[in-house]
């Protein structure tokens, strides 16, 4: 896979620094069932990487000491990790916030036909992937038969009372473009989502956030391929807010490997490119029991325009409301 480190390093991007932890967000590992095309963290069944019983045992003690309210648990597909239970039973256990980064197919994977039941009990808020509402673009981009199996668990959900009027289990979608191409506004996808599930399916579902796919990992190296990385670069730049730096997710979130590295978010961590502390060591979750890095800087560069073009991306979607 081409790398494109090289060229987004060389890009300037305004500067900017931490504040206080209000979201720790966990990469249990690069195992999934699925391989999608965009994947910014080239997932797939074959990885290998999972984080370890000590890792869980120190995200459990820094939610713990850092008071952080939200945990967000993603991959991968994390539910493959076999702590991943113990891990959100203990994080609820302390009343924090978990969310799950949930595929939908794994509900269908043996050995998680519990796995609705199980998210429901304990409350957990689901963010699912759902980049069209139409099979021949999912299946293309996510792979055959997504589509078909990702309806299924959303009706399983929604009979759990997840996304359901009058329910408090927070079932969210997430969209992403195929292409190269920024995301359309999130109010009016999010209004024909909710108009074609419903009728056609019966689905029903809470918000639907749109992302920018980041011009890295099997995404960007696709970009490589077709000669199309500057051409998308160069469409993220032009459309590059300064208001959207406010709500980049890196300002309140820090990010965990399955190895107990920290990253000012996922990409940074798909990047290689470690959270450093005040002495330019790479940071680890057991610095957390002891350091706030809040005031530390963050490291920026060209893959940074994916959060900030346009309506602007963070884990939460839009940053802001699409432009008349
Ligand atoms: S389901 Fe998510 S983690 Fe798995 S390959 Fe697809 S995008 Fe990557
Ligand atoms: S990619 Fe986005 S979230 Fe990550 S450091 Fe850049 S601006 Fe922050």
């Amino acid at each position: 896979m081409r790398d494109t480190w090289p060229q987004l390093a060389k890009i300037p991007f305004p500067a900017l620094a931490r504040r206080r932890i209000t979201t720790l967000q966990v990469n249990v590992g690069y195992r999934c069932n699925q391989s999608c095309v965009h994947c910014h963290v080239a997932a797939g069944p074959h990885r290998t990487e999972q984080m370890g019983a000590d890792v869980i045992d120190l995200v459990l003690a820094v939610l713990e000491r850092r008071r952080i309210p939200t945990l967000d648990i993603t991959g991968g597909a994390p539910e493959l990790n076999p702590h991943f239970r113990a891990l959100v039973r203990r994080a609820r256990a302390m009343s924090v916030r978990v969310m799950d980064r949930c595929n939908l197919t794994i509900l269908d994977v043996p050995g998680q036909e519990d796995l609705g039941e199980f998210l429901a009990r304990e409350q957990v808020e689901i963010t699912a992937s759902m980049p069209c509402y139409l099979e021949d673009n999912v299946d293309q981009q996510r792979g055959k038969g997504v589509f078909h199996a990702s309806l299924r668990a959303l009706q399983r959900l929604n009979a759990l009372g997840y996304g359901v009027a009058g329910s408090d289990l927070v079932l969210n979608l997430v969209y992403n473009p195929q292409g190269p191409s920024l995301p359309p506004g999130q109010a009016e996808l999010e209004a024909d989502y909710k108009r074609i599930l419903g009728e056609r399916y019966g689905i029903a579902f809470n918000h639907l956030y749109t992302l920018a796919n980041m011009p890295i990992q099997r995404f960007g190296a696709i970009l490589i391929s077709k000669h199309a990385f500057d051409r998308y670069l160069t469409l993220l730049r032009d459309a590059h807010r300064d208001e959207n730096l406010d709500g980049v997710m890196c300002r309140d979130l820090i990010s965990v490997d399955w190895r107990g590295l920290l990253y000012d978010c996922d990409f940074n961590q798909m990047l290689d490119l470690p959270a450093l502390g005040a002495d330019g060591r790479p940071l680890q979750i057991s610095d957390l029991l002891n350091t706030d890095p809040a005031g530390n800087p963050i490291r920026v560069a060209g893959h940074c325009y994916g959060c900030t073009a346009g309506q602007g991306s963070s884990c939460g979607g839009a940053l802001r409301e699409a432009a008349e």
